[in-house]
């Protein structure tokens, strides 16, 4: 089989995937059949199923297990953020998309959100995941790539509460690309006992703003810690 006609028989399968899943035929938590079923279907080779397997996969739309037990098999899946996110930080150790550059788009975004987050309906208890994450941050002993996780979750769950799950999910991969950034940046601060007190200080400013439903307040407060912390790490 030539390149050409190998990479024709992966498209077959990732277009077929794609009109399941936009019909409804295919859903999550859904096992797509075998891959003798497949390349039956399609009259191609087990491999290029294979390998229309392990792009779904990458792409975060499929997750494949092997054995016999319930959860194995390709089972459909929805991981937009980590896909996006790991492309995203490939094309940033290549120097291709500047760390500022997604610092920037984050901030752009994050404004965004926790100012429309003001007026968005959520429910007092859907702010109670920030509230958990922001009251874990204020233990003294955590280490500070615990600190930065937690971090990184609390940003994201205020975030969904402006009821955008494009936005969500763009900053989370945005998160994704860079943690290792980060991480190393909060390792490499030698004063982070200062650091910490000062992040502490402004996610309790952001919070308070966020659940008081002050979104010009929220969304300066959050472009100042932003761009503080970036100013400090990179
Ligand atoms: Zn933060």
């Amino acid at each position: 089989m030539s390149e050409f006609t190998a990479a024709r028989a992966h498209d077959a399968v990732l277009r077929h995937v794609e009109e399941s899943l936009r019909s409804g035929a295919l859903k999550l938590g859904d096992r797509l059949p075998g891959e003798r079923a497949l390349a039956e279907q399609f009259a191609i080779s087990r491999a290029s199923v294979r390998n229309a397997i392990r792009a779904l996969e990458v792409m975060g739309v499929v997750r494949s297990a092997t054995g016999s037990g319930p959860n194995s098999g390709t089972i459909v899946v929805s991981n937009p953020s980590s896909a996006l996110g790991g492309a995203l930080r490939m094309h940033v150790a290549s120097h291709q998309l500047p760390l500022k550059d997604i610092v920037e788009a984050r901030t752009m975004t994050e404004t965004w959100a926790l100012e429309h987050a003001a007026t968005a309906p959520w429910t007092p208890e859907q702010i109670d995941d920030a509230r958990r994450l922001l009251e874990a941050m204020d233990d003294d002993g955590l280490p500070s790539q615990i600190f930065t996780l937690l971090d990184a979750q609390f940003h994201v769950a205020l975030s969904a509460l402006a009821g955008n799950v494009v936005v969500s999910t763009m900053m989370e991969s945005m998160r994704e690309a860079i943690r290792d950034y980060i991480s190393d940046a909060a390792v490499r601060q030698g004063a982070w006992e200062e650091v910490v007190h000062v992040l502490r200080a402004h996610h309790h400013g952001i919070f308070d703003a966020v659940e008081a439903r002050d979104g010009v307040l929220a969304a300066r407060l959050v472009r100042e810690h932003i761009e503080w912390f970036y100013g400090k790490a990179i």
